[in-house]
């Protein structure tokens, strides 16, 4: 018999849709989901929407297969093998976002690695792997990730980082909790806004892989902090 998921996660993933529309990170497309607390091989997502006017009654469970278990038989998204895939392959993953977050798409087009920039953005580690949908699948694709193979070769790409680009399309961020995928998503946006704006200046000192790990550790203690603010400024904001 299948198990409920507790309504706080619920509560918490959907806040997270509402947070990341509003910080920039997602638009109308883009989402975000978390590992199932009483069956670790589900994970919840909302349904096929935009994620600014998610609600409760809007998430589905989804299985590692990509097939979603739903009385009313709805559909979730059809890059959903980026978050079934990633989950299979990391058992320490607890929440997957995919977003088109905008400053992040030059760095998957040009020879400019995404490196962390500031303490904030520890967590992006030594530099930041590009997936290359050609290597798989051609020079012909939508870009999107449409089957499990194609989720299959991201998460690989992805490997043991918190963050992999997809070129020409988006990135894919991972995290132990909600909280901590938000913050990261969040932040890896700011970087490489940060990072476009210094490389026009001049050669950047980034921070070495050792700096990078520590500041990460600290900043992981205080993920609460921001969360409420942006959660009071997305509920401000109507969402
Ligand atoms: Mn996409």
């Amino acid at each position: 018999m299948p198990q409920t998921a507790s309504p706080a996660l619920i509560d918490d993933l959907v806040a997270a849709n509402h947070i990341l529309v509003n910080e920039g990170v997602l638009d109308g497309f883009g989402h975000i989901s978390v590992r199932h607390d009483q069956q670790p091989d589900r994970f919840l997502i909302a349904r096929s929407m935009a994620p600014g006017l998610v609600t409760a009654e809007d998430i589905v469970v989804c299985d590692l297969d990509g097939n979603v278990h739903d009385a009313q038989g709805r559909k979730t998204y059809v890059e959903r093998f980026i978050h079934s895939e990633i989950y299979r392959a990391r058992p320490d993953v607890k929440a997957v976002i995919h977003s088109h977050s905008p400053a992040v798409i030059p760095f998957g087009v040009t020879g400019a690695r995404l490196r962390p920039i500031c303490h904030m953005s520890g967590f992006l580690g030594a530099q930041v792997p590009v997936f290359e949908i050609r290597r798989m699948a051609g020079e012909a694709t939508d870009l999107l990730i449409r089957n499990q193979a194609l989720g299959k070769a991201l998460a690989a790409d992805l490997g043991q980082s918190a963050v992999a680009l997809m070129r020409g399309h988006g990135n894919v961020v991972v995290g132990v909790s909600i909280q901590q995928v938000v913050f990261r998503a969040i932040y890896t946006e700011g970087n490489a806004r940060l990072q476009s704006e210094a490389m026009r200046m001049g050669e950047i000192n980034f921070l070495t892989p050792e700096e990078a790990k520590a500041a990460s550790d600290m900043n992981d203690e205080h993920l609460g902090r921001p969360w409420e603010v942006w959660k009071k400024r997305a509920q401000q904001n109507g969402l």
